[in-house]
């Protein structure tokens, strides 16, 4: 078998400008060098129960005791799938708000599952039309749940969790939040906005590795949903039950290495300053990163009003010698690795913005992307 990667090396050879995987620190990295048992109080009461603290303290400063987390393994979408299909009872319908590929993806989850839903789809360059969402909690007393993306990551769009959430309880309806491309990096408090399910990833904001995800519950909407699941590996309930009674035993084998590193990577959050400073950080990766970009003559999809600090979405230069593949490669070369576009009908490409990436990797990328501009001679107007 050949293998054109260096193995042996250490170093990464490039930074993640893709919102996860995303570009750790060489210090969390570095925590996967040694292995855990999973019986062993080492790990059960040294690794997992201060994370599920941890989380939990993140969830809520003001009321953190309503609140417990519970990580799932695999990716992101399992802790999405493990939630709606945990929480929302057969007799229940879900009203789903979309406008991008995670939001059609919750409404895809519902549908594997044969959830009763209805989907409200803004398209993938407009907020939820939130008259339409209050009009329908008004008019169909069947809706029980609420999901909706804190992030879309489709686009960067930041959608409005607060006015979602105020129009969702005042309805008095159960409110999930897929907040997977946010949650650690964008202040947020579950009980200000009365959320009652969220979920995140250890490889986004927190800036872990990818392995597991994480579900933040209110307890007293968790504890309904005994018997709900429609999965067995998925069941969330039971998850936390295991978890609960175990002291951080999980039920089924756990990612060790990828929850180790995840430690680390909460401290790192911690010594930062915190949800606020990283909030800080990564605005000021995206401020700097549109202006260089605008500055080269790149123009961003979504107006300024919509976009959040995650990652942005530029058009693609309308010039027959442009392709995103070779101006990929020749970005690569120079360390830097971007995302494809995701919006249907818009030539576009991406540019995450988050991860163990500082203003100074954001002016580099601009140079970078200066030199890359093989399809204009002079390097400007495109
Ligand atoms: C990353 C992401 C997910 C999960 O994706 P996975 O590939 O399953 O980890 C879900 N929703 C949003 C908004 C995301 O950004």
């Amino acid at each position: 078998m050949s293998n054109s990667i260096d193995s042996t090396s250490l170093e990464n050879p490039y930074i993640l400008l893709t919102p996860g995987p995303l570009s750790t620190s060489p210090t969390v990295r570095a925590t996967l060098v040694r292995d855990w048992c999973t019986w062993d109080d080492d790990y059960n009461l040294g690794v997992v129960t201060p994370i599920r603290e941890g989380l939990v303290n993140l969830a809520s400063s003001i009321a953190p005791e309503k609140f417990t987390s519970i990580l799932m393994q695999g990716s992101g979408t399992f802790s999405v799938e493990s939630m709606i299909g945990s929480v929302v009872p057969e007799t229940g319908k879900l009203l789903v708000l979309a406008n991008g590929a995670y939001g059609d993806r919750l409404a895809k989850i519902a549908q594997y599952l044969k959830i009763n839903h209805i989907v409200h789809d803004s398209g993938e360059l407009e907020r939820p039309d939130l008259e339409k969402l209050e009009k329908a909690l008004d008019a169909d007393a069947e809706i029980s749940h609420v999901v909706v993306v804190h992030n879309e990551t489709t686009t960067g769009m930041m959608n409005p969790l607060e006015d979602i959430a105020r129009l969702v309880k005042n309805a008095g309806r159960i409110l999930m939040v897929d907040s997977m491309s946010a949650f650690g990096g964008v202040p947020l408090d579950m009980e200000e906005l009365q959320i009652d399910f969220l979920v995140s990833s250890a490889n986004k904001c927190i800036q872990g590795v990818p392995g597991f995800g994480f579900i933040l519950c209110r307890i007293s909407e968790l504890e309904k949903a005994q018997g709900i699941a429609r999965s067995l590996s998925l069941d969330l309930y039971a998850q936390w039950r295991g978890m609960e009674d175990g002291h951080g035993k999980w039920r089924f084998t756990s990612p060790t290495h990828v929850t180790r590193a995840f430690y680390q990577a909460m401290m790192e959050l911690e010594e930062e300053g915190g949800v606020a400073a990283r909030y800080k950080r990564y605005c000021e990766n995206q401020r700097r990163l549109v202006t260089g970009m605008e500055s080269l003559g790149f123009r961003c999809v979504l107006p300024e009003a919509y976009q959040g600090p995650i990652i942005t979405g530029f058009h693609e230069p309308d010039h027959e010698d442009y392709t995103f593949r070779k101006f990929y490669d020749l970005l690569k070369e120079k360390g830097f690795v971007i995302y494809p576009g995701k919006v249907t009908g818009i030539d576009s490409f991406r540019i995450g913005t988050i991860g163990h990436v500082f203003p100074e990797d954001i002016d580099r990328l601009i140079e970078a992307v200066s030199e890359s501009m093989y399809w204009t001679k002079s390097g400007a107007a495109l």
